[in-house]
């Protein structure tokens, strides 16, 4: 196995890992939502509360990184059309061959 395919394999177990972390603490949590509780100290009001807290990290997680590729999108795209619009030259309009 190379080293591009360990981190793919390492990139589809993390990804995999978390797919699962979050759907069994959805779960979790849609299956005791309704549950006979005992008050104050409730074991299950506390595993609700942590299954609770991973759901918002995950979800913290996947925002910032999709607000950091829109973001690196939008910018790349702006900065395609101003240099396309100015006419100002790239490397590819120069053809400068970069495999010297
Ligand atoms: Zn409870």
């Amino acid at each position: 196995m190379t080293n591009k395919n360990i981190n793919k394999f390492i990139a589809l177990f993390i990804a995999i890992l978390f797919l699962t972390v979050s759907l069994l603490a959805i779960a979790f949590i849609c299956k005791h939502a309704n549950h006979d509780c005992s008050g104050q100290g409730c074991v299950v009001c506390e595993q609700l509360d942590f299954a609770n807290n991973i759901c918002k990290k995950i979800a913290m997680a996947l925002a910032s990184t999709l607000s950091v590729c829109l973001s690196f999108f939008f910018i790349s795209s702006i900065q395609s059309s101003i240099m396309s619009n100015l006419g100002l030259p790239s490397l590819v309009t120069l053809k400068v061959r970069m495999n010297h």
